[in-house]
């Protein structure tokens, strides 16, 4: 059995060394700077409240899964979970949340205030609209199930050891090989980093990254409420004032997030508190409470009776996004992490990355925790500082889906970002680049539409939210004239060298070995058969290839799959070049009088790249489109940029080019039936699964993940696409799908079609469910009527494209 080394012993690092030696990886040694198992970090004092439902499929499945384990090791209090609205803004989150709950399997009732106040007999019915109740969400006991799983890892071989500190890790060839301690070096095959809201600091000191950051939250218990029914009380959560409430025995514990973000500076605290039993507990700042006991008096008016007699603020960890820390350092194989960690997930947690060490990949879908997702701008201390604070103060706010960050906006903007200002782009942000979501010049085009008889559905307040139905004219134009998309924030690698197209061979499904010029869509699997991102190859020399890819996580792997012989290079050249989509009918008409090659249909075809020029302006043009329209993918260099789209918007100005923005994007993307992965696929499901067999060539010789597709059980789910029967319906995401009145899937994306006038949408659904079936999706409470239909919805024969 390999030697694993875990450092820290809170409630992650013990329920990780359970998983790993009940997996038959017993050699493991776990060290703590602190006594065991009140070691002085986060788990110590942790009130232990879970509540499951979350946005995110996988974060609500780690909860779950935690909740069924600490059952199991009798360290869990089952007492229920209600959180309440005091807004009608907080009610419409609740029913969507409860459409979450029902999205990923978890028993959720919307319930009015008086069942509320039957609930929880402390709360004033009058001061509340209603709530969510979850009868599986209760009370985890942190520090009995962290002991406990020790127990039960010690039985199995593991050792655990007290007040012994990691000063350093060793490493031996690149990766890391051990831990040195001011007791000896201990060696080891994995070490793993469970050292909650220290993790930073301890990276920092090897040279690496681990964007979290320490943030002081208060927590304080009453006295007694003698004679009230306090004992057995479900965890309440009053979101509208950042407030949640515990029972302690006959006395109310209040946790509040409702003040200034305090971030702790991790020197001080380690000369504050060298001689405390627990430096995650400082003092109380009582001035930032107030607000705090005054909301709690004014829902629970029995406090009123009572004080504060015990207060802390706590440390534990933000992160700029929210979502934990997980996996290996690609800069020190060997070195994993699991940090900014709740209870709430930390059994679940510690289960996939046992699997993930173990195995080499997890079943379930991690991308949204994995140590590798950040660009390099947001491993930056600003860009942590900054946005894990924003994180605090928006930790119980009502975020639409499609709302992005306000702070450190501008980090990166492509070349024609100052054209797209002047045309009035909309901008939202996504990898730290700036994307426009639509352009104002281009309102007279929906007035228009609207003119000429077309009906613009009207939107509720909630999908109203960072929209325009600008983009609706935007989608219609690109189906009839042409329009210029900023592709620019696409990630692209070039890959090159005499190794190149065998490493790319083994590491995707389709046959890239075709001749210079050709373009390829094709899949990453990993060991297990699962999407791990789809990517256009275009080959544009013998030896050299261009792949467009989803991001970070596709960097991470790539450049682990390297061969160590030097014959392949891997270079991220999205900063240094830019890339606008012309797409449209009447892309040609633009294109042809610009370029000195022939741009026909039957010199230039679908899914081929030609270097050539457009005016002046050396460019690589990919015949593609993720629009579903004739044109190309144009490639230039930076530099170059500003002058390519003055050109093109030069040459097209008798053609009514416009700019087009993301949601028209969207939209017709979703028409077409192109997958987001991230969002409609992930590692959780397998090509066929995800209507992506097309892009697999299982005859083509070995790849990874092919033994694993060839041994594929026929799959439970797939991925299906849902047309509305009410031109008015619109969807987002995440909501469920039922058939029959029975919740049997979710939906991942949707788009409001210009080209059928309605939205469509893709859902997750039992494999049986046939096209031309009824299903009902749950907006809201509403139940809006779909039938699933044959893909894609528009142009199936691919007319539009290939002309
Ligand atoms: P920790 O418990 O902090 O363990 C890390 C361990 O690493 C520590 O024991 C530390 O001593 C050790 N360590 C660090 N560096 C080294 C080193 N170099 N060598 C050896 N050992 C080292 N979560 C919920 O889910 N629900 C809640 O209701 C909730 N409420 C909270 C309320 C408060 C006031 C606080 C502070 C936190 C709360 N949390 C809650 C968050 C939760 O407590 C933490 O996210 C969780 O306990 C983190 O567990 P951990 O094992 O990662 O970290």
């Amino acid at each position: 059995s390999p030697k694993v080394v875990i450092i820290g012993a809170g409630v992650v690092g013990c329920s990780l060394a359970d998983e790993l030696t009940g997996r038959g990886w017993t050699d493991v040694t776990v060290l703590d700077r602190g006594p065991l198992f009140a070691t002085g970090g986060s788990t110590s004092h942790a009130p232990g409240l879970v509540f499951q439902t979350n946005s995110s499929k996988t974060m609500s499945t780690l909860a779950r899964r935690t909740v069924e384990k600490f059952l199991e090791l009798g360290a869990f209090d089952q007492v229920g979970g209600l959180e309440v609205a005091t807004t009608e803004a907080r009610m419409a989150e609740l029913r969507r949340k409860s459409g979450w709950a029902r999205s990923w399997g978890i028993q959720a009732r919307l319930i009015g205030p008086e069942e509320c106040a039957a609930l929880h007999p402390l709360l004033l019915p009058e001061a509340v609209l209603g709530g969510l109740h979850t009868p599986t969400d209760g009370l985890a006991l942190a520090l009995r199930a962290a002991e406990s799983q020790a127990e039960r890892a010690s039985a199995r071989g593991a050792r655990f050891f007290a007040r012994r500190e990691a000063l350093e890790i060793l490493e031996h060839g690149g990766r890391a090989c051990g831990v040195r301690t001011a007791e000896g070096d201990i060696a080891a095959d994995f070490v793993v980093c469970c050292a909650g809201f220290w993790g930073a600091e301890f990276a920092k000191k090897l040279g690496l990254a681990v964007p979290l950051l320490p943030m002081a939250h208060q927590y304080a218990t009453t006295g007694q409420l003698p004679g009230l029914p306090v004992a057995g009380l479900p965890i309440l959560r009053h979101q509208d004032q950042d407030l949640y409430y515990r029972a302690h025995g006959d006395r109310l514990g209040i946790g509040s997030y409702s003040h200034r973000p305090i971030p702790v500076d991790m020197g001080s605290l380690a000369v504050d508190t060298a001689d405390e039993p627990m430096p995650s507990m400082l003092p109380f700042t009582e001035e930032d409470f107030a607000p705090a006991w005054r909301a709690s008096m004014a829902l629970l008016p029995a406090l009123a009776e009572t004080k504060v007699e015990e207060a802390f603020n706590g440390v534990f960890s933000f992160t700029p996004d929210g979502f934990p820390i997980l996996g290996e350092h690609r800069e020190l194989p060997g070195l994993w992490t699991a940090e900014a960690v709740w209870v709430t997930h930390s059994a679940g947690v510690a289960a996939a990355m046992a699997e993930w060490m173990v195995d080499g990949t997890c079943g379930l879908d991690l991308h949204e925790c994995d140590l590798n997702r950040f660009e390099q701008h947001a491993l930056s201390p600003t860009f942590v500082a900054e946005t894990s604070a924003r994180n605090f103060i928006e930790v119980y706010d009502i975020i639409h889906p499609h709302e992005y960050r306000t702070v450190l906006r501008g980090l990166r903007t492509s070349p024609f970002h100052s054209a797209q200002q002047e045309l009035g782009a909309s901008f939202f942000e996504g990898g730290g680049w700036e994307r426009p979501a639509w352009f104002e010049a281009n309102a007279p085009l929906l007035a228009e539409l609207r003119e000429g008889g077309t009906r613009i559905p009207e939107r509720d307040g909630w999908s109203d939210k960072f929209y325009s139905p600008i983009s609706i004219a935007e989608a219609a134009w690109t189906r009839e004239r042409v329009a210029l998309y900023d592709m620019t924030p696409l990630t692209r690698y070039e890959v090159a060298g005499p190794g190149a197209l065998s490493l790319l061979d083994r590491l995707t499904t389709n046959v890239v070995d075709k001749p210079v010029g050709s373009v390829v869509y094709t899949l990453m699997l990993d060991e297990r058969g699962g999407v791990r991102s789809d990517l256009t190859v275009a080959r544009l020399g013998a030896h050299t290839f261009q792949v467009a890819v989803n991001g970070p996580l596709d960097f991470d792997w790539i450049s682990g799959h390297l061969p160590d012989d030097g014959s392949v290079t891997l270079r991220d050249i999205t900063g240094g070049t830019c890339c606008v989509g012309v797409w449209g009918p009447l892309a040609r008409a633009l294109a042809q009088p610009l370029c000195p090659d022939d741009l026909s249909h039957e010199k230039f075809r679908y899914f081929t790249a030609l270097r050539t020029y457009l005016g002046a302006i050396p460019v690589t043009l990919l015949r593609v489109s993720y629009v579903g329209e004739l044109g190309w993918e144009v490639y230039a260099s930076a530099e170059h940029g500003r002058a390519l789209w003055d050109v093109l918007r030069e040459a097209g100005r008798e053609h009514g080019v416009i700019a087009a923005g993301r949601v028209a994007f969207n939209s017709l993307r979703v028409e077409k039936g192109y997958r987001l992965w991230g969002t409609d696929v992930t590692t959780e499901h397998t090509p066929a699964q995800a209507g992506l067999g097309f892009a697999v060539r299982m005859g083509k010789g070995d790849f990874i993940g092919r033994a694993a597709l060839a041994e594929a059980p026929a799959p439970p789910t797939m991925l299906r696409s849902l047309v509305f029967k009410d031109p008015d319906a619109v969807v987002l995401g995440k909501e469920p799908v039922l058939v029959a009145g029975s919740p049997v899937g979710y939906v991942t994306s949707a788009g409001w079609s210009a080209t059928i006038g309605r939205c469509i949408a893709y859902a997750w659904l039992p494999a049986e469910t046939p096209i031309g079936a009824e299903a009902t999706v749950d907006y809201f409470g509403a139940e809006l009527a779909a039938v699933v239909s044959a893909e894609p919805v528009v142009d199936p024969e691919m007319a539009r494209i290939k002309r």
